[in-house]
């Protein structure tokens, strides 16, 4: 009687393990030993592959000795048949075994427990444009992965629109949580724009196992930073001519100057590096921005800008209509129209870490025509002047 079987010493068997062939093989009788063993493994082509190592017979436990082991190098991925044939003295009394081993591909590191985070200024509900997204997952291995430091990992976030990825620079791990093993990464992915994304997260061990986890469509979602919007009483009226990046220029340095005369060191370093550039925002927008770069919608969401050509003094904005709101009178040039001093210096204080309120001041989130809201900044700015 014979039988047998082919177990690797634990868990499935991957493409860089040694694969180990056991059986046990039983005379027919105590006379009659058994005299040859043989053991092979065919592949899909029928090429037969010997062992590199027979070792028997040999006792398991406290058992007889009547157990074989044969020892395969490495083979490539695929479904192999082992076949065992032993003979006894008697050359006549023979036993065929077979059966299939399966070599798995993908084995290697495995992906769990991904998480999208950020890296905000403040913590809110959301992920919005000027904060840095940050994707975090565990990885575990097995036994042809033996270390996770030898794991490298590769993020990849895709904008489900425009099809544009954009692929992490920063990798932390892998690192312990609670206590627990080390077997988290994360990726630092930086500041993306408003939109929904789809992320891949890869992980390629020493020998070329990978294992892949890509998330649903829109499982990033990031909000547009902080738009300014416009407060008018009414849709716009005709079609305002387009701000110029000349008509631009000025304001945004006036904007600078009173933000630095008001702020210190703190605004000409945490200005350091920002960019003032014209788009055409969404609708009812007025301005947005993402890390350093403020952009300025062209026509003031429809309504027109107010190009200050004094803009280090309020003239145009005589009227007082709150602790830090002015407001142009009817014949002013400033009327009815948006300011684009106070919309730019709202967004450099975006720049430089200030957060939307409802307040009535520069951060105020909405912004109704003809109205200036420098008033706490220029009381700092006049001492200065
Ligand atoms: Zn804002």
């Amino acid at each position: 009687m014979v039988f047998a079987k082919a177990l690797p010493d634990t868990g499935p068997v991957a493409a860089n393990d040694a694969i180990v062939v056991t059986f046990a093989a039983t005379a027919v009788d105590s006379t009659h030993p058994i005299m040859t063993e043989s053991l092979v493994l065919v592949d899909s082509n029928d090429n037969s592959i010997r062992p590199s190592a027979m070792y028997g017979p040999y006792a398991e436990a406290s058992g007889s000795a009547n157990d074989w082991a044969g020892v395969f190098a490495p083979l490539p991925a695929g479904i192999y048949t082992y076949k065992i044939q032993v003979t006894d003295t008697t050359m006549t009394n023979s036993d065929i075994a077979t059966g299939s081993v399966t070599v798995a591909t993908g084995l290697g590191p495995a992906i769990t427990s991904e998480v999208v985070g950020k890296v905000a200024p403040n913590s809110v509900a959301g992920i919005a444009s000027n904060e840095a997204v940050v994707i975090t997952w565990a990885t575990s291995t097995d036994k042809s992965s033996p270390s996770l430091a030898n794991v490298t990992p590769n993020v990849t976030v895709t904008n489900d629109s425009t099809h544009v990825a954009t692929t992490a620079t920063t990798y932390y791990g892998p690192y312990s949580q609670f206590g627990g093993a080390a077997s988290f990464w994360a990726a630092d992915v930086g500041t993306l724009p408003a939109g929904t994304y789809t992320y891949t997260i890869k992980m390629t061990d020493s020998a070329g196992h990978t294992a892949a986890f890509t998330s649903p469509a829109g499982a990033i979602q990031v909000a547009a930073a902080s738009p300014l919007l416009v407060d008018a009483p009414g849709p716009a009226r005709g079609a305002p001519t387009p701000l110029t990046s000349a008509e631009l220029a000025p304001i945004v340095a006036a904007a600078e100057q009173r933000l630095t005369a008001a702020l210190g060191t703190q605004a000409t370093a945490g200005l350091g590096g920002a960019s003032v550039q014209l788009a055409d925002l969404s609708s009812g927008m007025l301005g947005e921005t993402s890390g350093k770069t403020v952009l300025i919608d062209r026509d003031a969401a429809g309504y027109g800008w107010f190009v200050d050509p004094t803009p280090s003094d309020n003239a145009e904005f005589a009227e007082r209509l709150g602790p830090d709101t002015l407001a142009a009178a009817q014949d002013s040039p400033a009327a009815g129209r948006v300011d684009l001093l106070t919309t730019v210096m709202h967004e450099m204080g975006h720049v430089l870490g200030y957060r939307d309120d409802s307040s009535g001041d520069l951060m105020d989130a909405v912004l109704p025509l003809g109205v200036r809201r420098t008033v706490a900044v220029d009381e700092v700015f006049a001492s200065y002047s």
